[in-house]
């Protein structure tokens, strides 16, 4: 069965298709970008290695579909004979609230939910639905499913999801701690599980996806218990551009001080901050700051040690929010590519339980790997994250 995947979202489409009875083979992948800015263009690559890239006319998402469509079918690059070939379309959505905790058929009523729960995440669930809207313009007919990234922490008790602010806010406005990344989480837990040869639910689990968002989450038995980010994704560990944890107070102090409106405020803890704000250099991608620290920069090594020393007492928190722990699972780009920033959160932890092999951790490898000495009484694993296939196993669950 063909099932493509669709990531849409405020300026691109990304896409993947897999035939799921070919081994879950991708056949092709790629991205338009600067959707409605100017310099549209499309980079698309099939099964055969051969490359597509280039200027589109592309101004909304159903052209981008479009021509995703046509590129499939293409006589020379094209990886499909007819449009009928494509039997799903599998969709990630960002925010379902409390409403949509599982993949889901996008009829109308699902999809008006995803409109609902664009309040909390206007940036995205409306570019989301275009995605959506534009599959069903382009492919009539053809089932479109939703996976939602906040669905895999829909398990997280009261106890854990509840902000101590007064109580109406939760019950009307449904200001609470839904986390992100679930897609992601969900996958690297089951893998690592795979990899170790334990059964999912008999294991204590915390996977730290470390890219240019960030989160951890800690899973029992397979079930998420808590998680990093909140409301939105800003809340948890430093990311890329993103404080993530601070003082509220400081928030409110600082757009006082600057006379901040709040969405310059937004702007500046979401896209100005974290390794970006503390490093200073311009650049908010690990290898570079990496290598500023290298060459002695103190504000870029001083940058990499609080990332680390956050993500550390996040291990911390969830060990004892989990009553012990199996496994430990680095993914995204900085924790499956730093062999650096991996050994910089497992120094000195081998008191409780976690002994990093240092031989074992400065092997690259696009494969799931133990990192761990034999003797760690807690497993360390390297797993690489694939969400697109997490979406494409979801979706074929559902209409296979
Ligand atoms: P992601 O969001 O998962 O695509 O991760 C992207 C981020 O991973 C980049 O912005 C980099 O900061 C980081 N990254 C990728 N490769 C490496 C590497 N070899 N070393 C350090 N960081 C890396």
């Amino acid at each position: 069965m063909i099932i493509l995947v669709i990531n849409a979202g405020s300026s691109s489409v990304k896409f993947t298709i897999f035939d799921m009875a070919d081994q879950k083979k991708v056949l092709a992948s790629g991205l338009i970008e600067r959707i409605g800015i100017e310099g549209t263009s499309m980079k698309y690559t099939n099964f055969r290695g051969e490359e597509v890239k280039g200027e589109v006319p592309v101004k909304n998402p159903k052209d981008a579909v479009k021509i995703i469509t046509e590129r499939l079918l293409d006589a020379r690059v094209g990886v499909l004979k007819s449009m009928s070939d494509i039997k799903a379309i599998g969709h990630r959505v960002v925010q379902g609230m409390e409403k949509i905790i599982e993949p889901v058929l996008l009829d109308e009523k699902a999809k008006t939910i995803v409109r609902e729960c664009g309040v909390l995440a206007p940036l995205h669930n409306p570019h989301n639905l275009m995605g959506i809207e534009a599959c069903e313009a382009v492919l009539p007919g053809v089932p479109n499913v939703g996976v939602f990234d906040t669905a895999f922490h829909s398990t997280m008790p009261s106890r854990a999801f509840l902000y101590a602010l007064p109580y109406k806010y939760y019950e009307e406005d449904h200001i609470r701690r839904y986390g992100f990344h679930g897609t992601s989480h969900g996958f690297v837990a089951k893998a690592a599980a795979a990899l170790d040869g334990r059964p999912l639910n008999s294991l204590k689990i915390i996977t730290a996806h470390l890219g240019n968002g960030c989160s951890l989450a800690a899973v029992k038995n397979g079930q998420c218990q808590d998680t990093s980010m909140g409301l939105t994704p800003l809340e948890g560990v430093i990311m890329g551009t993103r404080s993530g944890d601070l003082d509220a107070s400081a928030v409110l102090y600082i757009m006082k001080k600057d006379g901040l409106t709040p969405d310059q405020a937004d702007n500046l803890l979401n896209k100005k901050s974290g390794v970006l704000g503390l490093a200073s250099i311009g650049s908010s991608d690990l290898r570079d700051v990496e290598a500023e620290a290298n060459k002695g920069n103190k504000l870029c090594a001083q940058a990499l040690e609080v990332f680390a020393y956050r993500v550390k007492k996040y291990i911390g928190s969830y060990m004892a929010a989990l009553g012990g722990l199996d496994i430990l699972v680095f993914t995204a780009g900085v924790g499956e590519n730093s062999s650096t920033m991996r050994a910089a959160i497992c120094q000195d932890l081998e008191g409780i339980g976690l002994k990093l092999d240092a031989q074992k951790n400065s092997v690259r490898s696009p494969e799931p790997r133990v990192v761990s000495t034999g003797d760690s009484p807690i497993k360390i694993h390297v797993i690489p994250t694939n969400e697109e296939l997490a979406i494409a196993e979801a979706t074929l669950k559902l209409v296979g």
